[in-house]
């Protein structure tokens, strides 16, 4: 077996040692002589598994007891949807936007209310993050959205937006579990977990309770409403049930790491190597701001595309997979995950500086 340094956006690399357990599990689930694959979503031993991923998540979090957390599909993007039916009561809704996953929520809102940008990096190419401190929130908006990590450029949100008051939605897909949150400082928090939690199949929602009601916009499926799966545990309908089961082992490995501050250093100490060598190289530049430089997506490039492309094929032989920036921005992106080693940061650092020294 060999495997390889994994620096996909998502869905992205998981800790070995849950996929190991996940093996070990496969063919016989703790004496059950099933695998989680194939077990009814109603038994005792699925019902402690996700009872239990729920407890983990909520004690790695903190999640208040007045916050639901739900288990759901249809990934973060239906989620662009999901938001509006369920939430813009006076239909409106101030976004921040930020990349391009921002953009399509923003674009999603229009077609439920009037969704207004209220801020927006674009004229940068989504390089850096707007002043959020004052903006012009309409009185009667229902939320503020924010992508809060932007996958494909690189941006974090360091200080959250000046809501004014009103709820805070945002898209944590990619920055999910990598640092502490204040959980209270939001209305929603989601996440798809293929970028830093498990399999692709899973979104995960915390929302405050007082945000779930049946007044949702006319039309809205059942399935689409919050309440359907507030009210049946998630479990109204047969869940992603064995993406659940990867997404609790790796909520334990968290908690056996130290939890999320200890996440959060080791994050930063990851992303430190990376972005000290781009600050000192003559070959390669990261894209982004410095004080918006996300700790999870690493954009950079070299300024010529056949050198970037002769980079990703180079590093893709050394054992480098997926260091190719999206199609939208082109140059290259390490995504360096909770699960991303140190060494293999370490190493991919090794090998730019030696690619330096041939190439200039
Ligand atoms: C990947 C990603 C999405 C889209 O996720 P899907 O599960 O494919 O719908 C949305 N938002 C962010 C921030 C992402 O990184």
């Amino acid at each position: 077996m060999s495997r390889v340094y994994n620096f996909s956006a998502g869905p992205a690399v998981l800790p070995e040692e849950v996929l190991r357990e996940a093996a070990d599990e496969m063919m016989d689930y703790k004496g059950t002589g099933m695998s989680v694959m194939e077990m009814s979503h109603r038994s005792k031993a699925y019902d402690t598994i996700i009872k239990e991923a729920e407890a983990d998540l909520r004690e790695l979090m903190n999640i208040p007891d007045n916050y639901k957390v739900l288990f759901l599909q249809g990934g973060a993007s239906q989620q662009f949807a999901m938001i509006p039916m369920n939430l813009m009561k006076n239909k409106k809704a101030a976004y921040i936007v930020t990349g391009q996953w921002a953009k399509k929520a923003w674009k999603e809102g229009q077609i439920y209310g009037e969704a207004l940008a209220v801020a927006s990096s674009e004229d940068k190419t989504f390089s850096y993050i707007p002043d959020c401190s004052d903006l012009d929130i309409p009185e009667d908006a229902d939320y503020v959205y924010i992508c809060e990590n932007n996958t494909i450029y690189g941006t974090k949100f360091k200080t959250l937006p000046n809501t004014k008051g009103h709820t805070l939605v945002a898209d944590v897909s990619s920055c999910f579990l990598s640092e502490p949150v204040d959980v209270t400082k939001y209305g929603v928090i989601y996440g798809g977990v293929q970028k830093n939690i498990g399999p692709a199949g899973v979104v995960i929602v915390i929302i405050r309770e007082d945000l779930i009601t049946e007044d949702t916009l006319p039309g809205t499926p059942t399935m689409l409403k919050y309440k359907t799966h507030a009210d049946a545990e998630s479990l109204y309908n047969t869940p992603p049930a064995y993406g659940i089961y990867i997404c609790g082992k790796v909520f334990k490995w968290l908690k056996k790491m130290g939890g999320l501050s200890v996440m959060k250093e080791k994050n930063e100490e990851k992303a430190k190597i990376l972005y000290d060598f781009l600050d000192g190289s003559k070959l390669f530049q990261g894209t982004v701001v410095p004080e918006d430089r996300s700790l999870m997506n690493v954009p950079f490039v070299t300024g010529d595309k056949e050198l970037d492309a002769k980079f990703v094929a180079e590093a893709k032989a050394a054992g480098f997979e997926n260091l190719k920036g999206h199609r939208s921005v082109g140059g290259m992106r390490a995504s360096i995950y909770n699960a991303m080693p140190k060494e293999g940061v370490e190493k991919l650092v090794e090998f730019m500086r030696e690619f330096e020294k041939k190439n200039s």
